[in-house]
């Protein structure tokens, strides 16, 4: 007996066509799709459902918690794993989320494409197929949501889309991909870490939450802009390992009196600096001064963890202690 895998199509190139001069607009459903790859019915017993039909950046994070919800009742009803295809514009987010509220051992992996359907050597239909083989694979289970791009294998956590059309878009920082597909096999090489799901309701509000840049020059007008705007939230990408003018620093430490204020780097890697620089505006100030450290994680994925945790009511010890653990699950007495 094959696995059961739910496969819920969300839009994106994988599922784009246009006809003439003009570009491609989502068009594709879910049938659609699976049939473009007969090799599916090897591999697994396919249940596909057209969950959206949306250019990438237009999901959001209700249609994130309705696919929550769909995907749950997918495994509760026997599904060994879900796949679901998506536009890459906003997959690593996506993932992001779906990771931070999943709490199943279930393979969920997110796939997409690059090259669309009308383009020569479009990658949608082998993606799809490593997708699934992905859902498929008894090992998977417990590593949380993948994305599979381009024969790699991805975390959650760790993906970021790196290229606007290169078919090899996707990459994952600090780590390097979990593993990769070679002839049909799926071959998995680490491990994602420990997973922190979330407790957010899933018909919680929206909560505003501003991702801003600290760049060369700016005196750092949009933080008070973003404040005036109601956003309840700021994660600042500063510069290198959590710099910034002492001017904006100030106007990042107002704002940490009013919303928390989190700090990740504009360099899109790495960790956060704690003790090494102690200028005004370094990271020793900022953090003295009561902004929160993203750690590791990159401004995207820090700015959805404090949406989600302001979605779910957490109080500002519980966001910094949330934050914390993300850098070191164990800290050390
Ligand atoms: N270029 C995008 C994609 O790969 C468009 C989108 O994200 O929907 O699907």
């Amino acid at each position: 007996m094959l696995p059961k895998i739910a496969v819920f199509a969300m839009g994106g190139t994988i599922a784009m066509a246009g006809q003439g001069a003009r570009g491609v607009t989502p068009s594709l459903g879910a049938d659609a799709l699976v049939e473009a790859v007969p090799q599916l019915a090897e591999v697994a017993a396919v249940e596909a459902e057209t969950f959206r039909l949306l250019p990438s950046p237009e999901v959001t994070i209700p249609d994130l918690f309705a696919l929550a919800d769909a995907i749950e009742h997918a495994v509760a009803q026997g599904a060994h794993g879900a796949v679901v295809t998506h536009g890459t514009d906003t997959m690593e987010e996506t993932a992001f989320v779906l990771d931070r509220i999943l709490a199943l051992d279930a393979p969920v992996v997110v796939t997409g494409a690059m090259r669309n359907p009308t383009l020569a050597g479009p990658d949608g239909p082998a993606n799809l197929l490593n997708a699934v083989r992905l859902a498929a694979h008894g090992p998977a289970r417990g590593l949380g949501v993948m994305v599979v791009m381009n024969d790699e294998i991805h975390a959650a956590r760790f993906v970021q889309k790196a290229e606007t059309s290169n078919p090899a878009a996707f990459r994952s920082r600090p780590l390097g991909p979990l593993g990769w597909f070679a002839e049909g096999a799926v071959r998995l090489g680490g491990l994602p870490g420990p997973r922190h799901a979330l407790a957010v309701a899933r018909d919680a509000e929206p909560v505003p939450v501003a991702l801003l840049t600290v760049t060369l020059g700016d005196d750092g007008r949009l933080i008070d802009h973003a404040l005036d705007a109601g956003y309840r939230g700021i994660v600042m990408e500063c510069t290198g390992g959590g710099h910034a003018a002492h001017w904006v620093a100030d106007k990042l430490v107002d704002a940490a009196g009013r919303v928390p204020v989190v700090m990740a780097s504009r360099t899109g890697a790495g960790e956060m600096l704690r003790r090494t620089y102690d200028f005004k505006g370094s990271e020793i100030d900022l953090l003295a001064r009561g902004l929160i450290s993203a750690g590791w994680l990159d401004g995207l994925k820090a700015r959805l963890l404090l949406t989600l945790l302001l979605m779910s009511g957490a109080d500002d010890a519980t966001i910094r202690a949330t934050f914390a653990a993300w850098v070191d699950p164990a800290p050390a007495p």
